[in-house]
């Protein structure tokens, strides 16, 4: 006989036990397991505010999380995790919580964190990209791996990126009008349970098959009206798949890369993806590479705009550049 045994909280993220308004506080036990505690912070620890998207994300990809959580506690840091975003942004409107975090970690994928930035652009951010796109976090080195993210957080390694804008709203990666936005529309109007990359497949080609090109006349800074079938606006250099739509972008150069393809055929769709693939599409005689700060995107019949991957609308739309407006913690 004498067996102790210890009732240690189950923890189960689908059923989010580890909600900051159950659980305030994450500890480790001596075999490394979580248990809650009651709240008693000192004034002088440093909050980590944890945005998880519940949708994104394997179970395995979720376990990331407790890493996350756990390490962050071992190096001395306050975890405090939220699924809820009206939750979050309502514990980061009371001042004495404010000052006392010390960034916002997007648990999830581009669009998650797009979501912070959006919600709390002064903040500083982190993510722990355990999404289905995490293009970001593999274009800025961030590694999927909850203890790593939490040892980056401790180090405080600030970069200032650029950061796109459409109307009043930000965008992180890329916006574009033509045969992605097409099919990105598509796909999502199709939409039925898990984020794949599959369901891309029959949008592609169903947009293929009805004449890809969309008429487009971008306008870029104070040079002449040029025309494209599809424009590809630019901010960071990586695109979906893991590809690189521009190659000379940089992300803290205060500027957008424009990639202009000239013919609408399915040929030419084919054709671009091809190059794009090999990393030649600069190259060709009727792709046009142009930089500049304002870009307006206009077309005679309206057409669909994708902005960071996710359907925005049609056009008219004008995009312009925040110099630095984001400031990401970075390997
Ligand atoms: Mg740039």
């Amino acid at each position: 006989m004498g067996y102790i045994t210890k009732m240690i909280p189950k923890v189960d993220l689908a059923s989010s036990t580890l909600e900051a308004e159950s659980v305030n506080l994450m500890t480790g036990n001596p075999h490394g397991e979580l248990m809650a505690v009651t709240d008693s912070l000192g004034s002088d620890k440093q909050i980590v505010v944890i945005q998880r998207n519940p949708h994104a994300g394997t179970a395995r990809k979720q376990r990331e999380i407790l890493d996350l959580v756990r390490e962050l506690k071992r190096l001395g840091m306050i975890p405090r995790l939220f699924s809820s975003r009206e939750r979050l942004d309502r514990w980061m409107s009371h001042p004495r919580n404010q000052a006392r975090v010390k960034c916002l970690v997007g648990a999830g994928g581009d669009g998650t964190l797009q979501n912070l930035i959006s919600r709390h652009p002064g903040a500083v951010l982190s993510q722990l990209p355990i999404g289905t796109e995490n293009v970001l976090a593999r274009h800025l080195g961030i590694p999927l791996s909850g203890r790593e993210v939490a040892r980056m957080i401790a180090v405080g390694h600030v970069k200032q990126m650029d950061i796109g804008r459409w109307g009043n709203r930000p965008f992180v990666l890329m916006a574009s009008v033509g045969f992605d936005a097409e099919v990105i529309h598509r796909a999502h109007a199709e939409r039925s349970g898990h984020t794949s990359r599959w369901r891309y497949l029959w949008p592609i080609a169903r947009a293929l098959w009805n004449c890809p090109g969309v008429p487009l006349v971008v306008n870029i800074d104070d040079s002449p009206p040029r025309t494209a079938q599809m424009a590809v606006v630019v901010n960071v250099p990586r695109y979906a798949l893991g590809l690189n739509m521009a190659t000379q972008a940089l992300d803290d150069d205060g500027l957008l890369e424009v990639r202009l393809f000239k013919q609408g055929s399915a040929w030419s769709m084919w054709r671009y993806f091809v190059h794009l693939c090999l990393g030649s599409h600069e190259r060709l005689a009727d792709v046009e590479s142009v930089r500049g700060v304002n870009v307006r995107i206009e077309s005679e019949v309206p057409r669909h705009v994708q902005v960071d991957g996710d359907p925005a609308g049609t056009t008219p739309i004008s995009l312009t550049v925040m110099p630095g407006g984001v400031s990401l913690l970075v390997p």
